[in-house]
């Protein structure tokens, strides 16, 4: 059995802080990573195998700004796989063009794959670092397109990666969360911000204690937040708890073991 590690590159939502950069979280032992915001650099710190398949929720460039940090890895790296929608496949492919780099290597260092999908949800199953990972999506709404939300059952364990994305009273998204061990959310919001949430497509604390409770998850993680003055991360993790105590705050480099 490998170590089942989740190592939190970035954790930030819209803009990086002092503290955090924008979203990206490793399964190092798999080669997997959710995300390439700013945090995606820190990649190389953890890297365990040469070959890397980094899922995107969506194309709002703190999910995807990072990816052309792959050029600056050397050659540890030997194949990268890409996984998401046309627009996001697009996206990351114009971010590693040279009008977004100043000078891409004439052979990249490593072979890259796509893997486009149009369908609202759908299943597939990878072999990453020896390990089998069955690996299932489904699109939820989100200003200006839509967002994937990822589930993975590895080593017998899952875990359901949420970002941008409302909550509801009746949530889409419940019967594809529910019971994972480990449910990784954003939360932007706290419960007196419940109108900005919804205006802007994100969630807010009480809907996503409310969530993870229906849901019946082992455990919530919060992250894509933010050290604005609108925001108290402190605060809504004091919330959320109030409705799902088995809440924690994710922090930059923080590793969770399950
Ligand atoms: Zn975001
Ligand atoms: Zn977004």
């Amino acid at each position: 059995m490998k170590p089942l590690r989740l190592v939190f590159l970035g954790t930030a939502g819209y803009y990086p802080t002092e503290e955090r950069r924008t979203s990206s979280i490793m399964l190092p032992e798999f080669g997997i990573v959710l995300d390439a915001g700013g945090g995606f650099f820190r990649v190389p710190n953890y890297l365990q195998t040469q070959k890397l398949h980094i899922l995107f929720s969506h194309c709002h460039l703190d999910h995807v700004a990072g990816v052309n940090y792959l050029f600056g890895f050397g050659e540890r790296i030997q194949e990268v796989n890409f996984y998401g929608p046309s627009p996001i496949i697009k996206t990351v492919n114009t971010l590693m063009g040279e009008q977004f780099f100043p000078s891409p290597p004439i052979e990249r260092p490593f072979s890259t794959k796509t893997f486009q999908f149009s369908q609202k949800q759908g299943e597939f199953s990878l072999v990453c670092g020896g390990s089998k990972v069955e690996i299932s999506f489904q699109k939820f709404d989100h200003p200006s397109q839509k967002v994937i939300g990822w589930r993975l059952v590895l080593e017998g364990q899952s875990i359901f990666y949420l970002l941008d994305k409302n909550v509801f009273h009746n949530d889409p998204a419940l019967s594809f969360a529910h019971g994972a061990d480990l449910l990784i959310h954003e939360c932007v919001f706290e419960a007196e911000n419940k109108e900005e949430a919804i205006k802007t497509g994100h969630s807010y604390s009480l809907g996503v204690g409310e969530f993870a409770k229906k849901a019946m998850v082992g455990e919530l993680v919060l992250t894509h937040l933010t050290m604005e003055s609108f925001q108290s991360p402190e605060k809504i993790l004091k919330e959320v708890k109030t409705v799902f105590p088995r809440t924690l705050l994710a922090y930059d480099k923080m590793a969770r073991y399950f």
